[in-house]
C-alpha cells in the first residue's frame, strides 16, 4: 500500500457540513454563505525527510510556508491566514529568532496573517495549516482536464531535484540551484492569472510523472508527453544530455512548477500570462481519452517520492 492508497482507505470520510471538496486535491474547498469559499491545506517538513542536518533555520521556515503557498496556488486561491504547530528538540533562541525572522518575510511578502499554532518538545518538525479564499466555482481543480487539452509546466523542471543529488554526492550545486531547492517561488500570481483559463492544475511537488498521473486520473483522461518538450535550465538539460537519466526531471519533487491543462481555444491566453508575468509556460503534451500517461522518448519507469 503506498501514501495514496492508505489516505483513500483510512482517511477519506463522508463530510457532516458543506464542503465542496475534501480529501485528494491539493487543497480541500469549503462552502461559505458568501460568494466566496474557503481553501485549506496543511504540509508538514521533517528533518531528514524534507530538509537535512544542514539547512539553515531561514531556509526551512520559507520552505515550509512556500510549500503551503504552493499547494494554494495550485488552486487559483489567494492565501489569506496560517497556522504553525512547531516541534523543537531544544530552546535555542538564536534558531528561533532565525526562523522567525524568515517565516515573517515571506508572509510580509504574501501578506498572509499567523494566526495560531502549537508548539512542542521533540524531533524537529514544522507543520503548516494555510488558509485562503476563492471565488465560488472558481478553483482550479485536478478533476478538470479535458481530452485535447494541451499540457504545460511553468519555468523549469528537475532543479531541486538536481540540487539534491549534486549535495548527495558532496558536491555544492551553484546558488541558482540551491535556491531551487531551499527557496521555491510559490506561483501564486500564476495560478491567480491562470482561474478561468486553465482547466485542470497541480503543483509539482513529489515529480512531474506523478503529479500530473494525480490530474490524469481524477479527470478520467489520459496523456501523451513529449521528453524533449519538458523545459530543463542548462546544467540539468547537459547532465541529462550526459547521463540519459530523465528521471531527474520525471521523478524529482520539490521543484514547485505548476502543471496544468489549457484547452486548445484558449492557449493565446497563455501566451499574454507569459509575457504579463514575464515567465516561462511551455506546452509538453496532449491530454487524451485513452487512460495512462505515455511519455514519447522514455523507455524506462521513473520512481517518483513516496514517503512510503
Ligand atoms: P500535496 O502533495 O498536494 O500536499 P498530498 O499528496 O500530501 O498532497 O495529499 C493528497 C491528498 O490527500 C490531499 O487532498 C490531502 O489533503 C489528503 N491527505 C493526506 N494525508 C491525509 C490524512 N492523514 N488524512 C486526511 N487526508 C489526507
Ligand atoms: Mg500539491
Amino acid at each position: 500500500m503506498n501514501e495514496f492508497e492508505l489516505i483513500e482507505r483510512y482517511f477519506n470520510w463522508v463530510s457532516y457540513h458543506s464542503v465542496d471538496l475534501s480529501v485528494g486535491d491539493d487543497c480541500a474547498i469549503i462552502d461559505t454563505n458568501s460568494n466566496t469559499q474557503i481553501v485549506t491545506s496543511v504540509d508538514t517538513l521533517i528533518e531528514g525527510v524534507h530538509f537535512s542536518q544542514n539547512t539553515s533555520a531561514a531556509d526551512i521556515a520559507y520552505k515550509a510556508l512556500a510549500v503551503n503557498l504552493s499547494d494554494l496556488a495550485a488552486m487559483g486561491a489567494t492565501p489569506k491566514y496560517f497556522t504553525l504547530a512547531l516541534t523543537l528538540p531544544e530552546l535555542n533562541e538564536p534558531w528561533l529568532s532565525e526562523f522567525s525572522e524568515s517565516l515573517k518575510h515571506l508572509a510580509e511578502e504574501y501578506q498572509i496573517d499567523l494566526i495560531g499554532g502549537d508548539t512542542t518538545k521533540g524531533a524537529l518538525s514544522i507543520t503548516i495549516n494555510i488558509i485562503g479564499e476563492v471565488e465560488t466555482g472558481k478553483a482550479l481543480l485536478r478533476s478538470g482536464a479535458q481530452v485535447n487539452d494541451l499540457i504545460y509546466v511553468s519555468n523549469t523542471i528537475g532543479d531541486a531535484a538536481y540540487a539534491w543529488q549534486q549535495i548527495d554526492q558532496g558536491n555544492k550545486p551553484s546558488d541558482f540551484y540551491l535556491n531551487r531547492l531551499n527557496r521555491p517561488k510559490p506561483n501564486v500570481e500564476l495560478a491567480q492569472q491562470l482561474v478561468g483559463v486553465a482547466n485542470a492544475c497541480i503543483d509539482i511537488s513529489d515529480g512531474l510523472e506523478q503529479d500530473l498521473s494525480h490530474i490524469l486520473s481524477r479527470s478520467k483522461v489520459g496523456a501523451n508527453i513529449d521528453i524533449e518538450a519538458i523545459p530543463l535550465s542548462d546544467e540539468v538539460a547537459t547532465y541529462i544530455d550526459t547521463t540519459q537519466d530523465w528521471c531527474v526531471a520525471l521523478a524529482g519533487g520539490d521543484d514547485y512548477e505548476l502543471c496544468f491543462s489549457v484547452s486548445k481555444e484558449k492557449i493565446n491566453k497563455v501566451t499574454l500570462i507569459e509575457k504579463e508575468l514575464g515567465i516561462t509556460l511551455t506546452n509538453i503534451g496532449v491530454v487524451t481519452k485513452s487512460q495512462g500517461l505515455k511519455i514519447k522518448g522514455l523507455d524506462k519507469i521513473c520512481q517518483s517520492y513516496q514517503h512510503f
